[in-house]
């Protein structure tokens, strides 16, 4: 099962990919994500992307698109995959398509969790990372057991530098402009799916579970 999330940053994306994955025995590939690692390990890649995702700018697809394509072709995405923040230009769903068409494959679903940008902006506020693991609590909705430390393993959590509210602002502003024109992309290309993604974490799992189906 081959699906990709869609929604604004901070609208839970990651969240429920990891729900899916965990579901399904499917792989979750979050791009933001791997640029994050690549930052980390001061790779040539991360070097690249760093500049542009401090400013809340997109990473320029040429960059992302070769990263996705070589990604996908792994063993482990034969039974499918989740992407979790790709496709996010027109340019990027154009390239997936081709991607997948070469193999033979297709997109079942793209989920489009919906919230409105007030929502986001409060929600990001309050978002924490784990700097070891990459797990993502909020301080208020999703709060690790101990304070400041990840559940998962132990690692200390943190505020993503892009999460600082100038930044997210302007990554709604990219969303608006560079990703929502795909969620009329994939209507066309009858896999569109939406969740509300306000309704509670449960209650959007319950609402994907009943999407997706047992497949
Ligand atoms: P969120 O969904 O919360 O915005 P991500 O972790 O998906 O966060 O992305 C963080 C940043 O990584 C983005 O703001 C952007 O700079 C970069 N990025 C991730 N995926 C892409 C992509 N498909 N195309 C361009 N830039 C990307
Ligand atoms: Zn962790």
């Amino acid at each position: 099962m081959n699906i990709i999330m869609l929604g604004a940053p901070g609208a839970g994306k990651g969240t429920f990919s990891a729900f899916l994955e965990e579901k399904y025995n499917i792989p979750h590939i979050a791009t933001g994500y791997i640029f994050r690692e690549n930052i980390k390990n001061n790779t040539d890649l991360g070097q690249k992307a760093k500049s542009y995702m401090d400013q809340g700018l997109l990473v320029p697809d040429e960059l992302v698109v070769s990263l996705v394509a070589d990604r996908l072709a792994a063993d482990d995405c034969k039974k499918g995959f989740i992407l979790d923040g790709f496709p996010r230009t027109l340019v990027q769903a154009e390239a997936l398509k081709e991607t997948l068409e070469k193999a033979g494959a297709v997109i079942d679903y793209a989920i489009n969790i919906e919230a409105p940008d007030q929502f986001i902006v409060d929600r990001m506020a309050g978002r924490r990372v784990c700097k070891g693991c990459g797990a993502s609590y909020h301080l208020v909705n999703v709060p690790p057991k101990k304070e400041g430390i990840c559940d998962v393993c132990g690692g200390e959590l943190i505020q993503r530098e892009d999460d600082a509210p100038e930044t997210v602002a302007k990554r709604l502003e990219v969303y608006h402009s560079e990703t929502q024109p795909l969620i009329d992309y994939y209507e066309k290309e009858k896999v569109l799916k939406s969740v509300d993604g306000t309704i509670g974490r449960d209650n959007v799992f319950k609402v994907l579970s009943e999407m997706v189906g047992d497949a």
